[in-house]
């Protein structure tokens, strides 16, 4: 059986940029069931020569506000329970934002191990936001660029250990 990625981070961070990148057109199942595994996709994701079934989380995008951070954090931890390890995506160019330390928060306190992906590092432009993650909790950021396909090989060598 293939070790599990599950993909989480807040709305609008490139989680399923990356998703699509690591998955291809490979893409396994389109999962629009109601409730928490809605917009759930599953893949088998492929990076230099590592194969691992990886699940993107939903996109909440027309979602209220106010009850976005309790939605997130039930589909959040059911996704990381589940997996052997958890890519946390955060964008480097927005910074670190209180969302962002939440999640970080439930994560922390969560047995999976995670691994925390700076994304949209392309360019000087992310630099602050690298530097302010650190902050976090997570260990050291893995600058990437889902969009470019920059920083695949420090994310390899990061899965590597868990995988
Ligand atoms: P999700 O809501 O976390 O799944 O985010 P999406 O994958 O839908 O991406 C949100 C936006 O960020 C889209 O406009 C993407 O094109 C953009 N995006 C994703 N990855 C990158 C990246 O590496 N660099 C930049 N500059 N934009 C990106
Ligand atoms: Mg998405």
């Amino acid at each position: 059986r293939l070790p599990t990625v599950a993909i989480v981070g807040r709305p609008n961070v490139g989680k399923s940029t990356l998703f699509n990148r690591l998955v291809g057109k490979r893409i396994a199942l389109v999962d629009d069931r109601p409730g928490v595994t809605r917009d759930r996709r599953e893949g088998e994701g492929q990076l230099l020569g590592l194969s691992f079934r990886l699940f993107d989380t939903a996109g909440f995008e027309d979602e209220d506000p106010q009850s976005l951070p309790g939605r997130m954090r039930v589909q959040t931890e059911a996704a990381v329970r589940q997996a052997d390890v958890a890519l946390f995506v955060f964008d480097a160019r927005a910074g670190v934002t209180p969302l962002d330390e939440e999640v970080a928060r439930w994560l922390r306190g969560s047995d999976t191990p995670v691994i925390l992906a700076a994304n949209k590092a392309e360019g000087r432009a992310a630099e602050p936001g690298i530097f302010e993650s650190f902050a976090l909790g997570l260990g050291d950021p893995v600058p990437i660029s889902a969009e470019h396909g920059e920083g695949m090989g420090d994310l390899f060598q990061a899965l590597l250990p868990h995988i």
